[in-house]
């Protein structure tokens, strides 16, 4: 535990905010380690054991993580409650211990296996207990007996045991104890707690027992109501600052353990074979696409702050910045400040992307695309603001990078040949007759329900209010027409309430409707896998695209809904155009200018990332298709903004052009 070294004594809150991003530095690079060794098969005994326990370290220490507040799993806590820490630092330190000795402690092989012999007994004396307790046959209770009695005789005939003094002996052939040696006996050979940590890991211990010390002062000072207090918050302190010893040391002495496995991994593979046009044709298009964030951390971040959000002086930039980083009352290395947020190299690469990609996004009548990137190839192009010019600069210095314009492939800004024939009325029906066929089903199934919202309908407790709007309305919505009228209705409420743009003054009502018999959808929320198509050429990017643009894009839509009515289908499950507001997705995410959504395995994520909407044909409550179950008032009390800054671009319209030469349009705006 380190102290500090300015003479004022350091107050709780202090030493907690020192600490506290000390331990998280040390948790995430033992979770980096654990990955990498996570995938590599055992050598021996020895790493298998280690490797399970420090999973299992890893998984303890990211859990004291969700009681720290301001943790980034706790941001927001206010709950401070040492006593409820205590157990899990307990937890940390016992994993740690265990590591150690059936792990990365070198031993003899005698002396090894003895080890591992002792903990099988005593697992295998434990299990016994609870099956003879839990009523299980008398097969297994034998099964458990056998197994004891080879361990025994396993144990009795190991060298190392026999030299043991008989009355460990004794104990240990019982199956009394996990191990051979006492905690005290295993932190004196890993050497990491002073007299005084002994002390505090002997505090923690009594209130994971809750022995009276872990109550007999509550009150006192506001201690153990779970409000924030100078005693609660040193014993924190002190609590997460004992377990990033463990932490570390695990770490290091598992990287020791591992030496072979881990540099084999980050040795290159010889690259003579490839072609040299072709390496350099690839560098080329790498040097104009955005970095991947793993390049900023893959050596090893150590995780110690460079920056805070006091170095900017852009308003979006700075709180971007408090967003992204983690509180911590070291100063900062650059401009000193102490009670700002804290970014790690990571951080900075973070908040690059946020900020000036995610938030330099365009959309074009169809598509979006990043105006901005950066990668470490390029030098600073673009113009910003002048209050931005000292901020990019520095961010430019800390990552090594530049920021430039960037040149959208040409699918990003909607060349997509079947989004282009859907466009041309002549070509539209072949494409839609595809549509039809490569889209796979839903069916809606009567043990299932969906909402349906209206403000201030005549007569909330009728029931055809929430049927299709009647003919006067018709032909106004995204899939409707005067010949075919649609109840739209969404499984997600959030959605629902925003595609009807209620306000808080409206009366809002929301009916909870069931189809009373199956029903048959076409499903364009699905993403198709088509498999030697890129994205010029792609069926999905098209309905993608086509469902994230404005009104435009409704006489296409119509025609599509029109189609699978007349094939027969009940109604379409379609992606919502809110769904990037509603699960904060980045649209049309891509590495190296290719789609996620071309990505093997990316189907699945893109589907967790898409809200779906309903569509059923006709009036639905009135043709008896669909039940009103319930109909609830809504009143709005807290809507929040979730909000993304980016940069001023002065140059802005070179980013533009492309997506002024794309579309003479503009993108659409709903009121
Ligand atoms: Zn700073």
């Amino acid at each position: 535990m380190t102290g500090t070294d300015s003479n004022t004594p350091q107050s709780a809150t202090e030493y907690y905010w020192s600490e506290l991003p000390k331990y998280i530095a040390a948790v995430e690079h033992a979770i980096a380690t654990s990955q990498k060794i996570a995938m590599r098969p055992s050598d021996s005994r020895r790493q298998y054991w280690a490797s399970v326990l420090f999973t299992r370290l890893c998984s303890a220490a990211t859990s004291v993580l969700h009681l720290c507040p301001g943790s980034p799993v706790n941001r927001d806590g206010k709950h401070w409650d040492f006593s409820y820490l205590a157990p899990i630092i307990r937890s940390v330190v016992q994993t740690a211990l265990m590591l150690f000795y059936l792990g990365t402690e070198a031993v003899g092989e005698d002396e090894s296996r003895a080890r591992l012999l002792v903990m099988q007994l005593r697992d295998c004396m434990e299990r016994l207990l609870l099956f003879q307790n839990g009523g299980a046959d008398q097969k297994q209770i034998d099964g458990f007996e056998k197994q004891a009695s080879q361990l025994r005789s396993e144990l009795k005939s190991n060298p190392y045991f026999a030299r043991l003094p008989s009355r460990i002996r004794r104990s240990l052939i019982r199956g009394d104890r996990a191990t051979i040696l006492t905690d005290d006996q295993i932190l004196d050979r890993l050497g990491v707690l002073d007299p005084q940590g002994r002390g505090l890991l002997r505090f923690c211990s009594s209130h994971a027992d809750v022995s009276p010390l872990s109550y007999y002062r509550t009150g006192d000072n506001n201690r153990g109501r779970g409000e924030e207090n100078e005693i609660d918050v040193n014993y924190s302190a002190t609590a997460v600052a004992i377990a990033r010893e463990f932490v570390q040391r695990a770490d290091s002495d598992i990287q020791i353990l591992f030496r072979d496995a881990l540099t084999v991994s980050s040795v290159k593979k010889p690259s003579a074979a490839r072609d040299e046009r072709f390496e350099s044709a690839f560098n080329y298009v790498k040097s104009w696409q955005g970095s991947h964030l793993d390049e900023f951390t893959k050596d090893g971040d150590p995780g110690t702050p460079l920056l805070c959000s006091d170095c900017f002086h852009d308003e979006g930039l700075r709180l971007t910045s408090a967003e992204v980083g983690q509180k911590d009352m070291s100063g900062c290395p650059n401009c000193g400040s102490q009670s700002s947020m804290k970014l790690t190299k990571k951080h900075v690469a973070f908040l690059a992307q946020r900020f000036f990609v995610r938030g330099s996004i365009r959309r074009p009548t169809y598509g979006g695309y990043p105006a901005v990137q950066f990668n470490t190839q390029q030098p600073t192009s673009i113009d910003v603001a002048p209050w931005l010019e000292p901020d990019i600069q520095l961010i430019e210095k800390t990552l090594q990078v530049g920021f430039f314009h960037y040149a959208p492939r040409l699918w990003m800004v909607g060349e997509v040949e079947p989004l282009k024939a859907l466009q041309n009325a002549n070509s539209r029906a072949e494409v839609i007759s595809r549509i039809l066929n490569d889209f796979p089903g839903r069916i809606l199934d009567i043990d299932e329900h969906f909402y349906r919202v209206r403000t201030a309908p005549a007569h909330p407790d009728s029931f055809s209010e929430y049927d299709s709007p009647p003919g006067e309305k018709l032909g106004k919505g995204r899939l409707d027409t005067l010949e075919l009228p649609i109840l739209y209705g969404s499984q997600d409420l959030e959605v629902c309430l925003h595609e009807c743009r209620v306000a808080a003054e409206d009366e809002i009502f929301i009916a909870t409707l069931a189809p009373l018999r199956r029903l048959r959808l076409l499903n364009l929320a699905e993403v198709p896998w088509e498999e030697t198509v890129t994205e010029f050429e792609s069926l999905d990017m098209a309905i993608h695209m086509l469902f994230l643009a404005g009104s435009h894009s409704y006489e296409i839509s119509r025609e599509i809904a029109s189609a699978a009515h007349r094939n027969g289908f009940d109604g379409l499950v379609y992606p919502s155009y809110f769904t990037l507001l509603r699960t904060g997705a980045t649209p049309f995410e891509t590495t190296l200018g290719l789609s996620h959504r071309r990505f093997p395995g990316f189907p699945e994520y893109a589907r967790q990332n898409t809200i779906s909407n309903l569509a059923l044909f006709g009036s639905p409550i009135a043709e008896g298709l669909v039940t009103v179950r319930c109909i609830d008032r809504v009143m709005l009390n807290k809507v929040e903004y979730k909000l993304n800054f980016g940069p001023l671009l002065t140059d802005a319209s070179r980013s533009d052009k492309a997506a002024a030469s794309s579309s003479s349009r503009k993108p659409d705006q709903q009121s």
